[in-house]
């Protein structure tokens, strides 16, 4: 697989390679032809002051040997050969041969460098020298032969110089090794810093990658480092709030799993029993009790009401668990709360006389309006009424309280009963918790009241209070919003 890092630092290099590479040999170039043409008008000036030097002797009438020897001295110091060409191509000085050697000189009239003063008074030519067998370049120019008639050389028609390209190619090419060391050294730092800026890239993708497998394989503890606040840095943030995001959804759902088997436990256990019971009275009945004229009626009737507690038990399920789905919508609306709350003290009136108990109503001489759900609230309100009437003793009274207070409603049902002792206070609207679970099953209860009075009253944006003190009564309330 080609990796990102790959691909980048490739790409760095290949880019550069030709970019450096490119600028390094346009520069060789540049400077090769700049010493070149410094070199070709520095010989230039050399051929005007042999040029000058030979017209002086001329008007001097200076002897030959005095010539010479200015000309060797000056081919000596500035390195170079000076060579003296007649018109007709014959070479009538060389400061590199002797006198006696020149006639076995080639004619020089169709040299390069000559042809080219010829025609434009000044020529030159680079090549390898035939006669020394070395690069050398030359510049000729083209002279009148009237102005030296009086000198050693009477027929002068061309001055000729000439360099050994040597020392100038020896000085491009230490140049050209700079250049080429400079094309490695920014070439090295080009691939270190792609190389390290590619890694930084690459590294928290390959992180990200790791992770994202983690989580594939159920792990999320691990978290990214968050190195910069770059996009980078942004998605490594993100990955982390996402599987912190995780983490809480999967705990959650674990705690959701841990309630919901427990609640089956519970469901079971709370079925088992009056199942357990209601088949047990039946089974004694089938055993010959049926005929037992002292008993059958008693052990009809208890069967009777395990099989009415069994029914109550399974329409409190049925409702706390449309509640907890979330299945049951609620309807919120405006009504009176006052004749709401009369009629509901009414509808348990009877329960209550059967224990010759009674209700106080205090509710306001006006009409009150409070929003909510006026169905769940009479279940809601009715559950803690039955609870009143269920868990206190005969001839207690209960007491129905409705107050006004800003935009706020109060409702509170208050019994001088038995009272719940502080310990139990907080958990009473657990599911199937119970204070005392005989007394609970003796009269009726599920342990499910209270936690359908939660539900309802914590979805009309409020919350149940509870206040108890033993053997004095217990006082529950709530406000809605009016
Ligand atoms: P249950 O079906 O057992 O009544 P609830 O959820 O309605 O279940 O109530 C939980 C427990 O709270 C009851 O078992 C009872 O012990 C206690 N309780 C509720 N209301 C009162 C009350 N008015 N006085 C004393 N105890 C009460």
């Amino acid at each position: 697989m080609r990796t990102i890092q790959s691909k980048i630092t490739l790409t760095y290099i290949f880019f550069s390679l030709a970019v450096v590479t490119l600028l390094g040999v346009l520069l060789s170039f540049e400077i090769e032809r700049y010493f070149y043409d410094r070199l070709l008008s520095n010989l230039q000036t050399e051929t005007d002051v042999i040029h000058s030097l030979l017209k002086e002797a001329s008007v001097k009438k200076e002897a030959k040997e005095h010539t010479v020897a200015n000309l060797s001295a000056i081919s000596a110091a500035a390195h170079m050969r000076i060579t003296l060409i007649d018109s007709t191509g014959k070479v009538i000085y060389e400061s590199s041969l002797a006198d006696s050697l020149l006639p076995t000189l080639e004619n020089h009239l169709q040299r390069p460098e000559v042809v080219q003063a010829r025609r434009e008074k000044i020529g030159s030519n680079a090549r390898l020298s035939k006669s020394i067998a070395h690069n050398l370049i030359y510049v000729a120019r083209f002279v009148e032969p009237a102005l030296f008639r009086n000198s050693s050389f009477p027929l002068l028609n061309y001055v000729r110089v000439a360099v050994e390209l040597s020392e100038l190619d020896q000085a491009i090419d230490e140049i050209r090794l700079k250049i080429i060391g400079a094309v490695l050294a920014v070439l090295a730092t080009i691939i270190a810093t792609s190389y390290i800026v590619s890694k930084r890239i690459s590294r928290p993708l390959v992180e990200i990658g790791e992770i994202i497998n983690d989580i594939k394989g159920g792990n999320l503890d691990r978290k990214l480092p968050v190195r910069s606040k770059d996009e980078i840095g942004r998605v490594a943030e993100l990955i982390n709030e996402l599987t912190d995001k995780l983490k809480s959804d999967i705990e959650q759902l674990k705690k959701l799993e841990r309630v919901r088997s427990e609640f089956l436990g519970n469901v079971s256990h709370e079925l088992r029993t009056p199942i357990f019971s209601l088949k047990g009275f039946l089974e004694t009945l089938l055993d010959g009790a049926i005929n037992d004229q002292a008993v059958n009626r008693k052990f009809v009737e208890k069967a009777y009401n395990h099989a009415s507690r069994l029914d109550i038990l399974l329409s409190d399920l049925i409702e706390i668990s449309r509640i907890e789905s979330g299945e049951m919508k609620m309807s919120f609306r405006y009504f009176e709360a006052v004749a709401f709350l009369r009629q509901l003290a009414e509808d348990y009136t009877e329960a209550a006389l059967r224990k010759h108990q009674q209700f106080i109503l205090h509710l306001p001489e006006v009409e009150i309006t409070v929003f909510g759900d006026k169905e769940r609230l009479r279940q809601a309100i009715g559950n803690i009424i039955d609870n009143a009437i269920k868990y206190s003793q005969p001839e207690a009274t209960i007491a129905v309280t409705l107050k006004v207070q800003d935009d706020l409603a109060t409702i509170s049902i208050s019994d001088d009963g038995p009272g719940i002792e502080p310990e139990h206070l907080p958990r009473i609207f657990e599911r199937f918790y119970r204070v005392d679970k005989p007394r609970s099953r003796e009269v009726g209860g599920t342990g499910l009241g209270l936690a359908i009075v939660k539900h309802i009253i914590e979805a009309h944006g409020s919350k149940v209070a509870v206040h108890s003190e033993i053997n004095k009564g217990t006082t529950f309330s709530f406000s809605l919003k009016r």
